[in-house]
């Protein structure tokens, strides 16, 4: 078994392994570091001679196929990425055989699971060649059940000590193998599952995720211009933001590496001499920043009703939730008064059926008020410095209410790791650059 040294799991992105320039970017990244011993690709993704996915491509292949049509064209299309990357590598290597494989495979039938995850398959094949690791097939350690689902046990068991007594490896990401040996997919994106999976089996000292930004940052670019990166993160703050659709990663790829205590560095493929972003457990640091990120979504409804009295009446809230559960109505948050309580949903979950929920509620609790308004837009102020720096929420509730933004809602986690604000929908862009330029200023915060 090799030295139990440092160890780095390294996934690439679509569009940092797309083309042979992006290959050759990737494998430098790689052998600059001895430290980064498994990689996990992902398919080729849209490159500058080609706006396709190849999982796209893919995908289409096998809906060709099984509409017996002629899927054979856009097989060769894909074989060209493939012949056009290891081409502009230099390479004396050919996908022959392995494209037979596939085009026999879809004349019988093949299941879209198995022609999907050839992607994956191919570009790890080509990139352990090149930069001469061994190939290991996520097929022979990660595991699914006879139930579908990921066997986290089975997979961190055989990956773990397949993988470690090498000195080092290609995985490809997306997929693994069912009970049967028959391939399944996680979902779209879902290499980032596998590179975490991997970064778990082999007790990595880091998870570094490399895509085509330089992490994230602290709001989106397309609200507010040229937003500062965010340097460290922690889990639980991620999980805030990403909650409110901010999100570079895919969700599930965060477990396997919490649990291990693992951290993630999202990199920048083109810019490797950028840190990036850091995910952590926890963050030891003193004097953490004030705010670390601002993340907002569209598309809430709140359910508001008032009671006199509504504070000694047992059994209120539960008959309210009640209501919404017999429905099949998950909420995200429960702001309440004395006499008020508000119930704020995905407009998207009570669409065409606010009449019926409002009768239902009033026969269960009846309120004196019931109403719905809808147009509600959410905005999380998500940072773990928040605790330590009293007036923040005086400070975000100002900043809006200088641009004449009336604040629907407030909700303040217990944690204090968050201020959720409802606006209007129409706001919604104005309130998030009133928060970050309060927070920021010519790209500092305080
Ligand atoms: N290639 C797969 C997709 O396009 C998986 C991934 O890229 O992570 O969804």
């Amino acid at each position: 078994m090799a030295d139990r040294s440092f160890i780095k799991v390294v996934k690439f992105g679509g569009s940092s392994l797309a083309d042979a320039e992006h290959f050759k970017k990737a494998a430098d990244i790689i052998l600059s570091d001895p430290t980064r011993r498994y990689v996990v690709p992902s398919a080729p993704g849209k490159c500058a001679a080609d706006n396709r996915k190849v999982t796209d491509m893919l995908i289409r292949c096998c809906g060709l196929a099984a509409d017996r049509a002629d899927y054979k064209p856009l097989l060769a299309d894909i074989k060209a990425r493939y012949d056009a990357i290891i081409n502009g590598l230099g390479m004396d290597y050919s996908l022959d055989a392995e494209f037979e494989k596939i085009d026999a495979e879809l004349r019988r039938g093949a299941a879209l699971d198995y022609v999907a995850s050839r992607g994956e398959y191919l570009n790890g094949l080509v990139l352990a060649h090149y930069i001469g690791y061994e190939f290991v097939d996520a097929s022979e350690i990660i595991f699914f059940g006879p139930d579908k689902q990921f066997d986290a046990d089975r997979t961190n068991l055989f990956a773990s000590e397949r993988l470690l007594e090498l000195k080092n490896a290609v995985v490809p990401g997306f997929y693994g193998a069912l009970p049967c040996g028959d391939i399944k997919t996680f979902s779209r994106g879902g290499s980032d599952v596998t590179g975490a999976i991997v970064a778990r089996a082999v007790m990595a000292d880091i998870y570094e995720n490399w895509t085509d930004v330089s992490g994230f940052l602290m709001c989106d670019p397309r609200i507010v211009e040229n937003p500062r990166p965010i340097h460290k993160i922690t889990y639980r703050e991620l999980r805030e933001l990403s909650y409110m659709g901010a999100t570079v990663l895919h969700e599930d790829s965060i477990f396997p590496v919490k649990l291990a205590g693992i951290p993630i560095n999202i990199r920048n493929t083109n810019d490797p001499s950028d840190p990036g972003t850091m995910i952590v457990s926890e963050s030891e640091e003193s004097a953490p920043d004030i705010i670390t990120g601002i993340a907002g979504k569209k598309g809430f409804s709140v359910v508001h009703l008032e009671k006199d009295m509504m504070n000694v009446e047992v059994g209120f809230g539960m008959k309210v939730l009640q209501a919404f559960y017999d429905m099949n109505i998950c909420f995200e948050h429960l702001p309440s008064g004395i006499d008020t309580m508000s119930v704020i949903v995905e407009t998207s979950l009570i669409k065409d059926r606010e009449g019926f929920l409002l009768s239902k509620l009033s026969r269960m609790v009846t309120p004196d008020h019931i109403s719905i308004t809808q147009d509600l837009a959410l905005i999380a102020v998500v940072g773990r410095g928040m605790v330590n720096y009293p007036g923040t929420a005086s400070r975000v509730f100002s900043a809006i209410a200088r641009e004449g933004i009336n604040i629907r809602m407030i909700d303040q986690g217990s944690s204090e790791l968050n201020i959720i604000i409802g606006v209007a929908e129409r706001d919604f862009e104005a309130a998030i650059r009133a928060v970050y330029n309060e927070f920021c200023k010519n790209g500092k915060l305080s």
